[in-house]
């Protein structure tokens, strides 16, 4: 179905100290303020997800940022979907830009991770978006096309009924630019229509497409009110109680 969700995250900051607090008082403020039926998503380091399930409730849950591209075995260094499974997280932040830049996730990479995810009743965050020179060259549409096409349309129309989408322009994505409100709408609207053509009316619509990139409370409403942005994928504003919650309860 359908959901609005706001999903933090953390990226690589907070000691498992700081993140066992932050957790806490995120968890606070969603249990004590009225949220207009929001799916609550924090995305933590690794190590944190064992503790920080132990921490929120039944209205937050807890995604990893990554998982490893093999079920297991000797791939030191790696953590699997079926451990991520294990700590009691529901999701799985996949093909974030940083992840694609900075460590050569290909396409190919992602279909073994959104697949591994999937089979152990993970939800994927799959994260697209094109960078700067792309969007200048007028080649963002296509960019993001391929990259659902490459690393999802493998999936039957049941098993992307699991995925959920963040679109996140690379150049918004820490830099304090935020796509405007109608750049948002505008690609929002044109991947509904690329899931459209593959999965039909009904898949496209129960799809949450959520956006990424420099949201913050302040133009969190502005960009939600859009009839194709289901929610944020939220980097820096999430590793502050009282913005994260700004942003939830911008709906
Ligand atoms: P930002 O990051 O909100 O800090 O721009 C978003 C993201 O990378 O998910």
């Amino acid at each position: 179905m359908r959901r609005k969700i706001v999903a933090g995250n953390w990226k690589m900051n907070n000691t498992l100290e700081e993140g066992i607090e932050l957790a806490g008082q995120i968890n606070d403020l969603v249990e004590n303020t009225e949220i207009n039926d929001v799916d609550v998503v924090i995305g933590t380091p690794f190590i944190h997800l064992t503790e920080v399930n132990k921490v929120v409730g039944e209205k937050i849950g807890v995604a990893a940022q990554n998982c490893a591209d093999e079920k297991s075995g000797a791939y030191t260094g790696e953590i699997s979907a079926s451990m991520i499974k294990s700590t009691g997280s529901k999701y799985v932040i996949l093909g974030h830009s940083e992840r694609r830049t900075y460590y050569g996730e290909t396409n190919e990479i992602l279909v073994k991770k959104v697949n591994l995810t999937l089979e152990n009743g993970l939800a994927p965050i799959f994260c697209i978006g094109e960078v700067l020179e792309e969007r200048e060259a007028e080649k963002h549409f296509e960019v993001v096309k391929s990259q659902i096409a490459e690393g999802l349309f493998h999936l039957s129309a049941e098993e992307f009924g699991k995925v959920v989408l963040a679109y996140e322009p690379v150049w918004a994505i820490g830099t304090g630019v935020t796509a405007s409100s109608d750049q948002a709408q505008e690609m929002h609207a044109f991947i509904r229509k690329t899931l459209v053509e593959q999965y039909g009316e009904e898949v496209a619509n129960n799809t949450s497409i959520l956006y990424g990139g420099s949201c913050k409370p302040s133009n969190a409403k502005e960009l939600f009110e859009n009839e194709d942005v289901d929610g944020g994928l939220i980097g820096g504003a999430s590793l502050k109680a009282e913005d994260f919650m700004g942003i939830i309860t911008a709906f």
